[in-house]
């Protein structure tokens, strides 16, 4: 039951991806769909690997723990995309490939100082509060020139680009409005060296608007796994 009703939703997923991709006049290819299974069972996320889903986006360290362990088989790459907290950064550098979500010039540090020697950099993108004070994560865009200049001297991140997560609502044009002031603040700070060329934004009420404004990955959850269980 689980599997046939992940098998339609990451379907339906992929053919949205592909239908926004066709009206932004964008290859799909540059979309990159991560499924976020905070709060989804391990069996879950082995279902969606079985249909060819590899990226997989958590929120809650331990709980991302319990079930990468029940999933050692796979050949999974692991987003943390939920706030960071300094006592769980040395769990995060040493299982996962990607942080969405560095907001904090000493997270960064401990990060970069935490991340095993033997693995690669761990790849990073900036989180951007662009709706002012209704939200209380991530980091000013007045701030994220000085964050950007700590994480470049750190050779265990590589920041490759922003995300963002606006409040929510239905209105596509008013969706698109945080999307592309990130891809403004992107095409701002980008430099030849560090091109900056993701950016993290778009979930499963408004997947197609980022992707209008460029976004390079989405991150969906209930429109994959449906409700979550338990919050
Ligand atoms: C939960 C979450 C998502 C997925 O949200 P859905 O609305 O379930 O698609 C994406 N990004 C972040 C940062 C999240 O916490």
């Amino acid at each position: 039951m689980i599997a046939a009703n992940i098998e339609s939703h990451l379907q339906q997923v992929r053919a949205r991806i592909q239908a926004a991709c066709a009206r932004a006049g964008r290859p799909p290819e540059q979309v990159a769909l991560i499924a976020v299974s905070k709060k989804q069972s391990a069996d879950a996320i082995r279902a969606a690997y079985q249909l060819g889903q590899r990226a997989f986006g958590e929120s809650y360290v331990q709980e991302a723990l319990d079930k990468m362990a029940q999933l050692t088989d796979l050949d999974i790459e692991w987003h943390f995309i939920g706030r960071v907290q300094a006592n769980k950064t040395r769990q995060i550098a040493t299982h996962f490939d990607w942080v969405h979500s560095l907001a904090d010039p000493a997270h960064a540090r401990r990060l970069n100082a935490q991340r095993p020697a033997d693995a690669p950099p761990l790849k990073v993108c900036l989180e951007v509060n662009l709706s002012g004070e209704s939200s209380k994560e991530g980091v000013d865009p007045a701030d994220v020139a000085d964050l950007l200049a700590v994480c470049d001297a750190l050779t265990g991140l590589r920041v490759r680009g922003l995300m963002t997560l606006p409040a929510p609502t239905e209105d596509e044009a008013v969706q698109r409005q945080p999307f592309a002031a990130l891809r403004n603040l992107r095409d701002r700070l980008a430099t030849p060296a560090r091109p900056l060329s993701c950016l993290s934004m778009g979930m499963s009420d408004d997947l197609e608007a980022a992707i209008l404004e460029g976004a390079t990955f989405v991150r969906i959850g209930t429109a994959i796994f449906g409700p979550r269980p338990y919050n």
